[in-house]
């Protein structure tokens, strides 16, 4: 049933979408693609980027995985498997992307699992945690911080930490870190909040999530920003201890 429905969409794109934009699929065919986005977003099934972003086939790179996180750089470099970063890699350093968007978003299941701790339902599984657990500092720093308030403010104070620490760690991958100093790279923090299809991006200069109103919208890092600026502590008390904008 699920899947025939699958099949039914892609018979319709097929006749539908394919054939009308015949000359960009040529051209991105014969060409390769360009993308000058990465985003990296949620596996969530609720928080498709391509469809909040409207987005054509080869606008954008996309990484997804638990929670939009981006690992800590390895290096030097082991054997082990680093998907995302992988990804990242490619993006930037093949693709020569330029920006690179983090997108979290509300009701994360990643960051709720990550916030309830050994009372998860998925603490027992063999690689949620550890995967999440690239949050942890910043969850640990959230739930202390915020103790006795309401769980829903805490896990958005999370959701949107994580955000802000995968920023940081991106900025630990050196081939990131030079272009952003040289100017070539900018990244950005948003989160997206599905009960009132509202888009946030942080704001370095209020540290806050703002809405996002119009179409220019300034990058969360730049080759403006002092690297210091984004340590995830510190942007952590930024989020935790000023009154959300929303
Ligand atoms: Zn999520």
């Amino acid at each position: 049933m699920a899947l025939e429905r699958l099949l039914r969409g892609f018979a319709d794109f097929r006749v539908g979408y394919y054939r009308d934009h015949l000359e960009l699929f040529e051209k991105l065919a014969t060409e390769g693609q360009s993308p000058k986005i990465l985003i990296i977003a949620c596996a969530d099934a609720r928080v498709d980027p391509g469809i909040l972003t409207q987005t054509r086939p080869g606008d954008i790179f996309t990484v997804r995985n638990v929670a939009a996180m981006v690992p800590p750089a390895q290096w030097p470099p082991d054997t082990r498997h680093h998907g995302t970063s992988a990804a990242i890699e490619f993006a930037v350093r093949g693709l020569g992307v330029e920006h690179v968007v983090v997108l979290g978003h509300a009701l994360c299941g990643g960051i709720a699992s990550l916030v309830d701790g050994r009372d998860s339902i998925y603490a027992s599984y063999d690689y949620l945690s550890t995967w999440t657990a690239i949050a942890q500092e910043v969850r640990d720093l959230a739930v202390r911080e915020l103790s006795g308030r309401p769980r829903p403010e805490i896990a958005r104070a999370v959701e949107q930490a994580a955000v802000l620490n995968s920023l940081s760690n991106l900025m630990g991958f050196r081939w990131i870190a030079e272009k952003v100093t040289a100017g070539a790279l900018s990244l950005h923090g948003w989160w997206f909040n599905m009960t009132e299809g509202q888009l946030y991006a942080f704001n370095p200069a209020t540290a806050l999530f703002e809405a996002v109103k119009g179409v220019s919208i300034e990058p969360t890092v730049a080759s403006t920003t002092a690297l210091s600026a984004i340590k995830p502590a510190r942007l952590l008390a930024a989020v935790a201890g000023k009154k959300p904008a929303f």
